[in-house]
């Protein structure tokens, strides 16, 4: 059957002679002479290929295109822009708006018929696609608001899109993240309450769930039935949080139960197969989200910043964790340990260093092999890890030395956890391929002075007293304080 082919032009002998070209190459021609007419005759003729000029009265060929192309009752027909402009901009524009080729006039229209066949080939439109649009309903009187619907909504979506790119300037601070996210959310999708999770790669922190609420307030055990909706795997160590509200924000109507909710609506993200957030709705309404407008272009801008967060993040996670025991690095150490010496030094606050150092540990891998080293090294951290408090800082500093970093703790207050610490891997069994090996640690300890000038003071003073430790016998704690 003989491909349909509208032509769109506002010059008349240009019309005529492609309406002659194409008849004789065997397509049947339809024409219109500018952009208004050309999108009616779209549905009343349900062409497959649409060739169309650009610089046109009224409705240039670039509006046209994306009008069609943004339609998705349109957008399969291709569309070939046929024009004068030569520039590359034209180019970028005329594929920005969805054409699927772009044809300059005095170069290449001598070989329009073969492009045009070749384009008809590559996306051919089915019979089911055209009979269908030319049963739409069509006002031809109400023709212009519709195209500014059209080209409303494709504004609109590029709006909202860049709003969702500009949040790549927020990584780091997840309730700022959440907070801008929710105001892009709530200005496109009507839901009383929603909640964001981001998933980190540092398994030591807590899992967190942010809420946000519109023109109503959750009672307490709404948030605690949400999460267990949301993360069922892991109901204990967890933070719920929610957006903070100005007074006049703030609401009556307040929701008593997760039962109120008629309805909801989960997105799960994932990378690599991982899941790394979930974003989710709910409304006292019944809502069919799916239907909702722009909710295709904010999950899909959603699942571009989770990923990209969730890289950003993982990267920091690892250019300051140590792969095998998973305590930070030395090289944060560094960066901390300025801030805090320079803090102290300042507003007179206090802290104190340790430095832990396992014994004899060349004969542990040297008596039960390099791979039980290892997993003593893994264990040895993970009680640092548990004993002390999640304001402390625990690095691997070498080896099998550990640095502890201790904000707003004095000397005193730093030997019960180390003595604690120090007994725990004295009396744990650490077996391993069937082998108990006993292990034991040294430390020294110290904290800062006013007479100390340098950050590397507080470790060369923790050093000197973890030497004490193992010059007077090892497996003890040693504390220099003057
Ligand atoms: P001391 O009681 O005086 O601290 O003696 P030591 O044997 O513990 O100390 P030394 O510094 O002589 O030896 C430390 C050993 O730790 C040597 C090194 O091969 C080993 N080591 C360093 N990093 C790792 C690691 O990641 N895994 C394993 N298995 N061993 C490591
Ligand atoms: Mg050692
Ligand atoms: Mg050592």
């Amino acid at each position: 059957m003989a491909k349909k082919v509208l032509i769109i032009d506002d010059s008349i002998t240009q019309l005529s002679s492609l309406k002659i070209f194409f008849k004789r190459a065997g397509f049947d021609v339809e024409t219109a002479q500018n952009g208004v007419e050309g999108f009616v005759k779209v549905y009343k003729t349900a062409p497959d290929l649409i060739i169309s000029d650009v610089l046109m009265p009224h409705l240039g060929g670039f509006q046209l295109c994306r009008l069609l192309k943004s339609n998705p009752e349109t957008k399969q027909i291709p569309i070939i822009m046929l024009t004068v402009l030569d520039k590359k901009l034209d180019k970028f524009w005329a594929s920005q708006s969805g054409a699927n080729r772009f044809i300059q006039k005095d170069s290449d229209f001598k070989n329009i018929i073969q492009i045009a066949e070749e384009i008809c080939n590559e996306f051919p439109v089915s019979q089911r696609y055209k009979d269908l649009l030319k049963t739409f309903e069509f006002d031809e009187e109400g023709i212009i608001p519709q195209i500014n619907k059209i080209l409303d909504d494709a504004l609109m979506k590029a709006t909202i899109t860049n709003k969702f790119r500009e949040l790549t300037d927020y990584t780091g601070d997840d309730k700022l993240v959440a907070s801008k996210i929710f105001k892009i959310l709530s200005t496109i999708i009507e839901y009383e309450a929603a909640c964001i999770y981001f998933h980190s790669p540092d398994y030591s922190t807590k899992k967190r769930l942010i809420f946000d609420t519109q023109n109503c307030e959750l009672k307490d055990n709404v948030y605690l039935d949400v999460w267990r909706q949301v993360l069922p795997d892991c109901v204990e160590d967890f933070n719920i949080e929610a957006i903070d509200k100005s007074d006049d924000e703030k609401n009556e109507n307040i929701i008593e139960s997760a039962d109120e909710f008629q309805s909801r609506k989960e997105f799960d993200f994932y990378y690599e197969n991982n899941l790394i957030g979930k974003v989710c709705f709910y409304s006292t309404q019944n809502i069919e989200w799916n239907k909702l407008k722009f909710m295709p272009t904010a999950k899909s801008e959603l699942d571009l910043y989770l990923r990209l967060k969730f890289l950003y993040v993982k990267t920091c996670y690892l250019s300051i964790t140590d792969e095998l025991t998973k305590l930070y690095t030395r090289r944060h150490l560094d960066s901390v340990i300025i801030q805090e010496f320079e803090r102290a030094k300042r507003y007179g606050t206090i802290i104190s260093v340790a430095m832990a150092d396992i014994d004899n540990f060349k004969m542990i891998n040297d008596t039960y092999g390099h791979t039980s080293g290892d997993y003593v090294l893994k264990e040895v951290s993970k009680i640092f890890m548990d004993t002390l408090r999640k304001t402390d800082f625990v690095y691997r500093y070498g080896g099998e030395e550990i640095c502890i970093l201790m904000p707003e703790t004095c000397i005193q207050n730093v030997i019960m956890p180390l003595e604690r610490i120090r007994k725990n891997i004295e009396n744990k069994p650490f077996i391993h391929n069937n082998q108990q090996i006993k292990v034991t640690i040294s430390v020294g300890a110290t904290t800062y002075s006013k007479d100390m000038r340098l950050p590397s003071d507080l470790i060369e003073k923790a050093d000197a007293a973890l030497y004490k430790a193992k010059k007077t016998g090892k497996n003890k704690v040693v504390i220099e304080n003057e």
